[in-house]
């Protein structure tokens, strides 16, 4: 039976997430404002990533996003795929527009030094081999470098084995397929290791001053983030035309509220304020009471 297993999804990032609720709400400095353009980057091209994976016809189990931790350094895998008789990992970059390399440095169109990525994927390489060893991972490690945007271009890159450009992927995602490969149990146990060791962090989270009061209170499209109106029984926006129930509209908002204040007591008063007074108290506890379960606190009433 061959069979592709996705072990863990691909999904946006926490911190991406976050930035973005919070730049919708409270206008981010320019310089935040950068970070979270680049976080949104790196994201698309994981997505591109995780599509050319879909073609994978081979038996393997496949983790997206990983963050692991060995003697007190952390390091992220874009993605991981288990075969038989290999682990290959990949470093994703989205990188747009002509770059060069002159005496080890990377340089972008617009004539900036970036940071090698080579120099991140040597040191995530070594990080994951230490890793493996100490938790008895024996399958052999190869780390790649993949390109994906097709508009990416690469001047004066000496031939590396372990990077793969946007006309290579196709082929690379061939050979794989042409290598016959069984899975076991053993297989099965190193990605439900590599998921139980799986860190989620949020230290990013107290890098921000924000208050309740500051942000701006609504519900946003779910399409181009606008923030939407009512328009009889349901929430429109204007600048998309993009028609959404309220209960799935006020959904997102509370899961934004949970991003941005994860202790948050969930109750009707503040889900109605929070989103914008735009559907009525009924509503909002209606849809609390489906999808959330009631507690009775000794002054009001609150929903996890
Ligand atoms: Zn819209």
């Amino acid at each position: 039976m061959i069979y592709m297993s996705i072990v863990k999804p691909l999904s946006p990032p926490d911190q991406l997430t976050f930035l973005e609720c919070l730049n919708n709400r409270a206008k981010l400095p320019l310089q935040e404002r950068q970070y979270l353009e680049n976080l949104q980057k790196g994201a698309e091209g994981e997505k591109k990533w995780e599509t050319h994976l879909r073609k994978l016809t081979s038996n393997v189990l496949i983790l997206y996003d990983l963050t692991l931790e060995i003697n007190h350094t952390y390091f992220q895998i874009d993605a991981l795929c288990i075969f038989e008789n290999i682990i290959l990992a990949f470093e994703i970059k989205n990188y747009q527009g002509d770059f060069h390399i002159n005496n080890n440095q990377w340089y972008s169109s617009s004539g900036n030094e970036i940071k090698d990525p080579l120099l991140q994927v040597r040191r995530n390489e070594s990080l994951l081999r230490q890793f493996c060893k100490k938790h008895h991972i024996r399958l052999p490690i190869e780390y790649h470098l993949v390109f994906v945007n097709p508009e990416f271009m690469i001047y004066s890159l000496p031939p590396r084995e372990n990077i793969i450009l946007p006309p290579q992927i196709n082929r690379y995602i061939e050979t794989l397929n042409s290598t016959p490969a069984q899975l076991n149990r053993t297989h099965d146990q190193i990605a439900e290791k590599l998921l139980s060791l799986n860190l989620q962090s949020d230290v990013y989270r107290s890098k921000y001053n924000y208050n309740y009061e500051n942000l701006r209170k609504g519900i946003w499209c779910g399409e181009c983030r606008e923030f939407v109106i009512r328009k009889i029984n349901t929430l429109y926006c204007k600048k998309c035309e993009t028609k959404e129930t309220c209960h799935s509209g006020v959904l997102r908002g509370i899961s934004q509220l949970k991003i941005l204040f994860p202790n948050v007591k969930l109750t009707t008063h503040l889900v109605h304020d929070w989103t914008g007074k735009i559907v009525s108290n009924v509503t909002i506890q209606r849809i609390l009471q489906q999808n959330f379960e009631k507690v009775s606190g000794s002054k009001n009433t609150f929903y996890i």
